[in-house]
């Protein structure tokens, strides 16, 4: 077999990565529209991120998704040639190599708006509320803005990092300091239409601290978070009253196929790989 006549070779890199769901939904992409490659997991050391991207690249990769904890130092390592969402995030979750140059993209917050667009709740001129501000809420906090949600409010457990990110975000576009509010989880007071967990609290079994009455009649409660039962936030939501409630998965197959498509110039059908996903996570 001659280099060129070899598979594409993809990967996922992270620290955790073992369970990450991203190989088998480029393989089912890849199948669906007639590509050739490979898709790995990478599990890089928490301090080995850029040599690991290195020696990845340097085998013939061609290209890599970016998973926890590594988006910030992905986004840093790309600096020279980053898309305008991955800049505005300050984090990266797809990198590849074009013309021996490393470039960088963030495809999160289309995968959020894909998905709310799906579930029947696109964000304009609606009340959002985000909790959580790591590099999750980051990713998504430009997109929804630019969504035209009405208002939007980021409240985090540390609320120094909510206004942290608010600062961030209007000293780029300071057209929404009064759309744009940050607080603590007890600064929750809505009611909101939308509200979204960005937060790893479900992977410890509970849904984040917040007040009763959050949830405007007919709101959507949505978790990044995704599992084979209704995830803790998800739980809690409803009690509290969210008439509709979903978990992250169409939200990573959606910035999954954004992904794919920077890649590979073919945007695959999202659905039918978020139905194979859910069966797939339905049976363990
Ligand atoms: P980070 O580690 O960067 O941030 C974690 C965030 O969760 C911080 O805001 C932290 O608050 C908060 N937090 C952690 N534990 C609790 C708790 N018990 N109560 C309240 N807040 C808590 O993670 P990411 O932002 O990268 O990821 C967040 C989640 O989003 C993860 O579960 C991840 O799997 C998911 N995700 C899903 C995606 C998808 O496609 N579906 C894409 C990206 C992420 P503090 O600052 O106070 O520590």
């Amino acid at each position: 077999m001659t280099p060129s006549s070899l598979p594409h070779r993809y990967a996922v890199i992270g620290n955790p990565v073992e369970h990450s769901r991203s190989p088998f939904i480029h393989h089912a992409f890849a199948q669906q529209t007639g590509k050739v490659l490979v898709y790995d997991r990478l599990l890089a050391p928490i301090d080995g991120f850029v040599r690991a991207v290195d020696e990845f690249f340097a085998q013939g990769g061609d290209g890599l998704n970016v998973t926890v904890p590594f988006k910030e130092q992905a986004c840093a390592l790309a600096k020279d040639h980053l898309s305008p969402r991955a800049q505005l995030a300050g984090a990266a979750n797809t990198l590849w190599m074009q013309q021996g140059q490393l470039h960088g993209c963030n495809t999160d917050g289309v995968g959020l708006l894909g998905d709310l667009q799906t579930l029947g709740f696109p964000p304009r001129d609606r009340n959002v509320l985000l909790i959580g501000a790591g590099g999750a809420a980051k990713g998504v906090i430009f997109p929804l803005l630019d969504a035209g949600c009405a208002q939007l409010r980021v409240i985090n457990r540390s609320p120094e990092r909510a206004h942290q990110l608010r600062d961030h975000v209007l000293s780029q576009a300071r057209q929404f300091r009064n759309i744009l509010q940050a607080g603590s989880l007890d600064e929750a007071q809505g009611p909101w239409d939308i509200v979204i967990n960005a937060t790893s609290s479900s992977l410890g079994d509970t849904p984040p601290a917040l007040p009763q009455g959050i949830y405007a009649p007919d709101a959507l409660a949505y978790d990044m978070m995704y599992a084979a039962q209704p995830t803790p936030f998800m739980r809690q939501a409803a009690s509290e009253g969210a008439s509709q409630t979903a978990d992250g998965l169409g939200m990573l197959v959606g910035q999954a196929a954004a992904s794919f498509m920077i890649w590979h110039g073919v945007m695959p059908d999202v659905q039918v790989v978020l139905n194979a996903v859910r069966r797939q996570l339905a049976q363990g």
